[in-house]
């Protein structure tokens, strides 16, 4: 087979490439601060910084310069060999900003592997511990934490699973806190206690001798779309979890790395995780990077009896930390978490006075630039609509084609209802939000037609 260079395999070939469908999109050519743009020219914006990873915007100088620094001295360096600055800073960088006793840092290359390190450093914590009967992990019911094997058992999504049985180990899950739905006279604060006492409930059903953790997304990804709980949650969360001796596993894959106006989400509620796992943001797409961040505490025991059986070749990757710590730079140079927390909140109000236009819009929620929008019938039911109308995804479409980006949820079932995230990068300005807009409100009207005939 012969390859012609200068002619990249663009539309006017097959692709040698798959994902997860025969679905093909445009061939991307370049991309600059929230903007993107097609080989023929068409600009997008992207309102969903990719899948929640570009939080710093596209092609930022600073980053590219410190990557090419970087390139050059050294592109790789394995971790058997040779330690190397770039990942001993960016070590020493997150531990400075996790909360409480959050200082030992392992490093991935995507989410997935942060969580799945994340299980097998608990697992093998308790059996350093004499607790070898903590197996099980719970987690909650919609939630993602990623698609390998082991992260796949705690994401709360039926159809992802039905494939994988029996190679995958089912885990317990909880109701997420979905209070928007609740139609009980209780108050935001009572509501948090309820959904947190399910785990307490869990705990028991399973047998608590036999619960090695439990991991939760802060506020939801793309699974709840951008479901925050009620402050009493967090709180009782942690101490369900100290009662029982279970280890607080908080994902942070999309939360991290400043997305919702704080550098980890946790943040927010005071909250010190027993471990922790980043990622997305964390080099915001300029590579793939991850992290999990744990205690000595519990990183000490495995160490010292007979070491973490876990780790992957680019655990470490000199180019990908050197991104990671030219990404926390401009971070703090420009004040990006300062304007995740102001920006975010100004969309957020934007967002919800859409509303008053469409009464398909039930709720808009979120904290910081992790945003989402639910569809549903009527506002006044908040019934979800015919999953056969797959509305969320072909909102997604009709917003794509109109040159705006928002994040592609579908719906097949196995969640409640249609939500779609708005998630622009961290510097995004009110100045730019009519890009955002205009074309949404213009997708949700077409959306609205379509549904309506
Ligand atoms: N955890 C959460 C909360 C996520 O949102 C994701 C990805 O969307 C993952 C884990 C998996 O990350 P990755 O796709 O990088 O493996």
């Amino acid at each position: 087979m012969t390859h012609d260079m200068k002619n990249p395999v663009g539309h006017n070939r097959e692709s040698r490439l798959f994902y997860q469908s025969r679905s093909r999109r445009p061939l991307i050519d370049r991309a600059e601060g929230v903007y993107m743009w097609d080989v023929d020219g068409k600009r997008y914006i992207d309102a969903s910084s990719g899948a929640m990873v570009s939080n710093i915007g596209h092609s930022d100088p600073r980053v590219i310069a410190a990557m090419n620094a970087q390139l050059e001295k050294a592109s790789f360096a394995y971790r058997l060999h040779f330690e190397n600055d770039a990942a001993e800073n960016l070590a020493w960088r997150l531990a400075e900003r996790a909360p409480g006793d959050l200082e030992r840092v392992f490093f991935v290359s995507g989410g997935s592997e942060a969580v799945e390190s994340c299980i097998k450093l608990a697992r093998q914590y308790a059996l350093a511990k004499g607790e070898p009967q903590r197996t099980k992990v719970i987690s909650r019911f919609p939630s993602y934490h990623g698609s390998t094997l082991g992260a796949l058992a705690l994401t709360g999504y039926t159809p992802m699973h039905a494939p994988f049985a029996p190679m995958m180990v089912d885990q317990p899950k909880i109701p997420a806190p979905t209070c928007y739905l609740d139609r009980d006279d209780l108050s935001d604060h009572d509501r948090g206690i309820k959904y947190a006492n399910m785990l307490e409930a869990e705990i028991i059903k399973q047998g608590p001798e036999t619960v090695l953790g439990f991991i939760m997304e802060p506020v939801g990804g793309a699974a709840t779309g951008a479901l925050v709980a009620p402050d009493s949650y967090y709180g009782r969360i942690r101490e369900i979890c100290d009662q029982y001796g279970i280890l607080l596993i908080y994902d942070e894959v999309m939360t991290g790395a400043g997305r919702t106006g704080k550098y980890f989400a946790c943040e927010h509620w005071g909250i010190t995780p027993d471990i922790l796992a980043v990622s997305k943001g964390l080099a915001a797409g300029y590579a793939p990077l991850g992290a999990m961040i744990a205690p000595d505490r519990i990183v000490g025991p495995v160490l010292d009896h007979g070491g973490f059986i876990h780790g992957y070749t680019y655990a470490g990757n000199p180019l990908a930390c050197a991104a990671g710590n030219a990404v926390l730079n401009v971070i703090d140079e420009d004040g990006l978490l300062e304007n995740a927390a102001t920006s975010g909140a100004a969309l957020k109000a934007e967002l919800s006075r859409l509303s008053d236009e469409f009464d398909m819009i039930g709720d808009v929620r979120g904290k910081g630039l992790l945003l989402a929008v639910e569809l549903v019938k009527d506002r006044t039911s908040m019934e979800p609509i015919d999953p056969k109308h797959m509305a969320a995804a072909h909102l997604v479409d009709i917003a794509y084609d109109k040159g705006l980006i928002i994040y592609w949820r579908r719906t097949r079932g196995g969640y409640r209802g249609d939500h779609v995230m708005v998630c622009p990068p961290m510097t995004i300005k009110p100045e730019q939000f009519d890009d955002i807009l205009v074309p949404l409100r213009a997708a949700l009207a077409e959306l609205k037609d379509e549904l309506q005939t």
